[in-house]
């Protein structure tokens, strides 16, 4: 098939933004009666799944401290239980199980999950969320936890099983995926500034509308499209802060223990919900008994037979390079700087040891294969999703992104019309006139 020289709607990346933003579009165009015909382009410089959502461990959960992103993730719930077959979707639960530190702001998500109608259920107090556990597990023996929020909806995807049902509903009703094409600027109308053509690496596609949804390469067409690489940020006290860098990089630490996933089942041989431990607890390194941390840390895990073993990560950390520097090809595992080394593996290993004794001495089943990937964040470590230069639509997930599967349905309304009130509170605005996201005491940047 010829290469387009024209399209409606380019989207830049066939990752779960891209394709989900694919999807709606199409439906939205057969619910008015059109035909789609390939007038929806997603083009990508790799393949399906080879940015971000290729790698996400795929917890899908709606544990967030800010009320904004907890609508979302409902909405977002609701589209992953529309069809799990085709999003390899378990609805297996989620719980984040937390020491005193934590308690007031759990018990806060507790509270407005119950406002929205997300089930779930609080367990306060030591004991009892020892009997809580142990009910799961037996040998359950991480101490300190004061509190536990038990999602009974989420829980995770299988990543490129996900995609790749994605693409075909996409495909199914007319969408044009085009693989092995790299995007490399765009053409500007000379007289709106709007973009008028997308010029990649096999010739200039002209279209009426654009969507990036290019993951952690966003710094790179923030700059295509001539926006600012560092804002002003006005603070909660109403002061402004200049000079602040719009994007930031952070190192998403993952790793397997390649060992039976079934031995991580419940005690009464049921898939558990995911597990996500957050405490302050001292932490001591399950191959030589020395304190890795007295500080607050945080895993989260799961039995998974796509990766075949017990997958899971820790707290992310900060790529210091400047940001214009990082590398961000070749991209995950195959990045030569940017995995998850001995360190995280010593950690989490013991972590999990912390809480469970049958992961006592199973260092030596940690997966040494690469694993991980960075993530690019925003200023605040929120999304943003926002439209600029009239037609160009940026999907910014600020690495939180693969629960978000009902985001690109979202964006592909407002493209066709419908303002989302669900997207409001993620403008590019929002910085400069403060209204920013509330944030909580957990380890991790992004709840
Ligand atoms: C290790 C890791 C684990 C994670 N785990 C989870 C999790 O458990 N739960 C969760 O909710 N989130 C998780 N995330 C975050 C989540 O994966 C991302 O937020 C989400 O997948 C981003 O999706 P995307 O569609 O925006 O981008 P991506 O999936 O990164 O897709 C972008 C695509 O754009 C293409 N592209 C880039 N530049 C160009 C160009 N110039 N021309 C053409 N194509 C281009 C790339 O090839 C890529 O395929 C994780 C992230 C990482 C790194």
């Amino acid at each position: 098939m010829a290469f387009p020289d024209f399209a409606n709607v380019v989207i830049v990346g066939a990752g779960i933004h891209g394709l989900s933003s694919a999807w709606r579009l199409a439906e939205i165009a057969h619910e008015k009666g059109k035909q789609v015909d390939g007038q929806i382009v997603v083009l990508d410089k790799s393949g399906i799944g080879s940015g971000a959502s290729g790698i996400a461990c795929g917890v899908i959960r709606n544990n967030y401290y800010q009320p904004a992103m907890r609508e979302l993730m409902a909405h977002s719930v609701n589209v992953w239980e529309s069809d799990p077959e085709a999003f390899s979707y378990h609805g297996v639960g989620y719980l984040q199980i937390s020491c005193e530190a934590m308690r007031a702001d759990v018990s806060k998500i507790f509270e407005e999950q119950r406002n929205i109608g997300y089930e779930s259920d609080f367990i306060e107090g030591e004991n009892a969320c020892t009997s809580y556990m142990r009910g799961f597990f037996g040998d359950w023996q991480a101490k300190g936890i004061t509190s536990i929020l038990h999602e009974k909806r989420g829980g995770y995807s299988n990543n490129t099983r996900a995609l790749y049902g994605l693409a075909k509903k996409a495909e199914d009703l007319g969408v044009r995926i085009i693989t092995g094409v790299e995007v490399k600027g765009f053409e500007s109308n000379n007289s709106t500034g709007a973009v008028a053509a997308v010029e990649t690496d096999r010739g200039k596609i002209n279209c009426d509308q654009v969507i990036i949804a290019a993951g952690p390469w966003v710094r790179d067409f923030w700059t295509m499209l001539d926006l600012p690489e560092k804002i002003s940020i006005k603070t909660d006290e109403g002061d402004l802060r200049d000079n602040i860098d719009m994007w930031r990089f952070w190192q998403l630490e993952e790793g397997l223990l390649s060992i039976n996933p079934d031995q991580l089942l419940t005690n009464d041989g049921k898939i558990p919900p995911v597990l996500h431990v957050d405490t302050d607890a001292p932490l001591f390194s399950d191959a030589d008994g020395s304190l890795i941390t007295d500080k607050l840390w945080g895993i989260y895990y799961k039995p998974d037979w796509h990766f075949n073993g017990i997958q899971g990560g820790s707290a992310p950390y900060k790529v210091e390079t400047p940001v214009s520097e990082v590398q961000i090809d070749p991209y995950g595992p195959s990045s030569p700087e940017f995995v998850s080394g001995p360190e995280f593996a010593h950690m989490w290993v013991s972590a999990l040891a912390h809480c469970h004794s049958r992961f006592q001495n199973h260092i030596k089943y940690y997966n040494r294969e690469p694993s991980g990937g960075i993530g690019c964040f925003t200023a605040d470590s929120f999304p943003v999703f926002d439209s600029f230069r009239e037609n160009a639509y940026v999907i910014a997930d600020s690495n939180h992104g693969w629960k978000m599967l009902g985001v690109g349905r979202l964006v592909a309304e407002e493209i066709t019309g419908k303002s989302q009130s669900l997207l409001e509170p993620f403008r590019f605005s929002r910085f400069e006139k403060g209204k920013l996201h509330p944030t909580s005491n957990s380890p991790f940047p992004w709840s």
